[in-house]
């Protein structure tokens, strides 16, 4: 029997539509139910209690302190409080943003100072941002984005304390720079004495280079002069590659490019091809430039973004949909048809809380290593053997680059490193933790293998012969530890685990 043309019309869109609704609907089921199981379960520590990023880490402390006076009178009674606790036998830890995981904000029965009230910020110099220890990215973003000013170096994410991030030695996208260090002009610590000192590359130098990546062991930074650089406006290149060319290409890219503002690459998290592809992401300065750009700044992570990311957990499926999604349907539709463009605090200005666990059962853990880059792409074949074999869930794996830091003592870029920054979930129980624990013993093994080291304030499952195989400056950073605070008043799990 042959049909109308009308008939045949109406038949074929239809098909196309049922076609659409049998691609879509498997896409639409899996994130609405991503969404509708994605709710906020996270609950304030209880009191008495101290805890960490990692929510694995609820501690029964002594007390909590806050500056809740003016700086000036907040620092005395801080010197007051060290005075009480050293009468008292009494250990103390200093809490910024408390994002560390591994209770480097925490110690045992202690008191926790906690920085947030020492958040001033002013601009001295032009360039130079005088700004409180407690101070967090995104109010500092916010000041110096009205000045067409940004941040020089600073993580990914804007949640961050700026004494907690100096006392980490943190890194980001900044292209062609070293750790945060390099932009510390100087700062002002109050030692265990309550004495305050002045620390900078001619002041107290050792000193200075003991607190940059210190953990909070030296004393307490008060306030720090950070360097600062102008806003721009860049370019994103979005280039899909395959990961053991990743470097080459990188290098090939940014050689004769002195335009290249920041750079990340991100790596496929599927069963199939896992990781074997990446993205490379380029953002490179508008020419002729945007110096001193005073941009809106709104926070670029629409809830769906967080949606996708989320539908990973526990499910190939949904690894394949978010490199689907951001390989294809950003990087080749949405970019090219909504632009391209950003300023440099826009990049900047993005809490970690948009893709971060929110359940109550289930926690997201990070493991860092670096790698010199001819090593980048031997570890990666280990790292492909390694995590399936512990049935571990990467749900993130972003790639950036660290130039050789020659300012903090416990450095861990003795030269030029890529960074790798992988993001884990899993169960908040013994057999989650003991998962975890395999694979970062294993991950950090291959690490040190390929002449690399990890970064330090994650979980410290780290047995302490390796910590010291990765650091071997570590020995004399503890020695002057207990020269400079003898009686060991500033203490925290991480020096419990690797001090002596
Ligand atoms: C989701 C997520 C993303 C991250 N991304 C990055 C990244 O891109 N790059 C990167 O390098 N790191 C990254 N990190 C790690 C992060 O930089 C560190 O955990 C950093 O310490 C966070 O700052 P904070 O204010 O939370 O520090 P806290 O956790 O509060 O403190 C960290 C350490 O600093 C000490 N400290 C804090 N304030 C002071 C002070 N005023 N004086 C002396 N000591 C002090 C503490 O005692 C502790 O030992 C990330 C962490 C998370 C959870």
């Amino acid at each position: 029997m042959k049909l109308p043309l009308r008939k045949k019309i109406w038949f074929a869109v239809g098909l196309m539509i049922l076609l659409g609704l049998v691609l879509l609907a498997h896409p639409f089921f899996h994130l609405t139910k991503t969404w509708w199981n994605d709710r906020n379960e996270l609950a304030p520590v209880p009191a008495g209690k101290a805890n960490d990023a990692s929510r694995l880490d609820e501690t029964t402390i002594a007390e909590t302190w806050t500056n809740s006076g003016d700086f000036a009178a907040g620092e005395k009674q801080l010197a007051e409080l060290l005075q009480r606790a050293r009468a008292n036998h009494l250990k103390v830890s200093i809490a910024g943003a408390r994002h560390s995981m591994g209770g480097h904000t925490i110690y045992p029965g202690g008191i926790v100072v906690d920085m947030g009230g020492f958040n001033q910020m002013s601009l001295r110099a032009g360039n130079i941002l005088h700004v409180g220890a407690g101070a967090r990215w995104r109010d500092i973003l916010i000041f110096l984005n009205t000045n067409g000013l940004s941040v020089e170096v600073m993580q990914s994410n804007d949640d961050f304390s700026v004494g907690g991030s100096i006392s980490v030695n943190c890194h980001g996208w900044q292209f062609n720079r070293p750790p945060i260090d390099s932009t510390v002009e100087s700062l002002r610590l109050m030692r265990a004495d309550g004495s305050i000192v002045t620390c900078s590359r001619m002041k107290n130098t050792e000193l200075f280079s003991l607190v940059l990546g210190g953990y909070g062991l030296f004393g307490i930074i008060l306030d720090v002069d950070l360097r600062v650089v102008p806003n721009e406006r860049y370019t994103l290149e979005t280039l899909p590659v395959a990961s053991s060319n990743y470097v080459s290409l990188l290098a090939s890219r940014t050689a004769d490019n002195r335009n290249v503002g920041m750079v990340y690459g991100r790596l496929r998290m599927t069963a199939t091809n896992f990781l074997s592809d990446a993205l490379l992401n380029i953002y490179s300065r508008k020419t002729p430039p945007t110096n001193f750009l005073v941009s809106s700044l709104k926070t670029n992570s629409p809830w769906f973004k967080r949606v996708i990311f989320r539908s990973g957990v526990g499910s190939d499926y949904g690894k394949w949909l978010r490199w689907e999604a951001e390989s294809l349907v950003d990087a080749k539709i949405i970019k090219p048809l909504f632009g391209r463009e950003n300023s440099r605090n826009e990049i900047l200005f993005e809490p970690a809380d948009w893709f971060l666990e929110h359940g109550s059962n289930r926690t997201d853990i990070l493991i860092e290593c670096f790698v010199p880059p001819p090593q980048f792409e031997n570890f990666l074949m280990d790292l492909r053997k390694i995590i399936p074999a512990n049935r571990a869930d990467l749900l993130n794996l972003t790639v950036r680059h660290v130039n050789a830091d020659t300012n903090s003592f416990l450095h861990y870029a003795d030269r030029d490193m890529v960074a790798l920054v992988m993001l884990f979930n899993h169960p908040r129980d013994a057999a989650g933790e003991m998962c975890m624990s395999n694979v970062t013993r294993e991950i950090v093994a291959v690490a040190l293998k390929n002449q690399g080291r990890y970064y330090l304030p994650y979980r410290l499952h780290v047995p302490p012969e390796e910590f010291r195989a990765a650091y071997p400056q570590a020995k004399r950073f503890f020695e002057l530890k207990r020269k400079y605070d003898p009686d060991e008043l500033f203490q925290n799990e991480f020096y419990l685990k690797y001090g002596k």
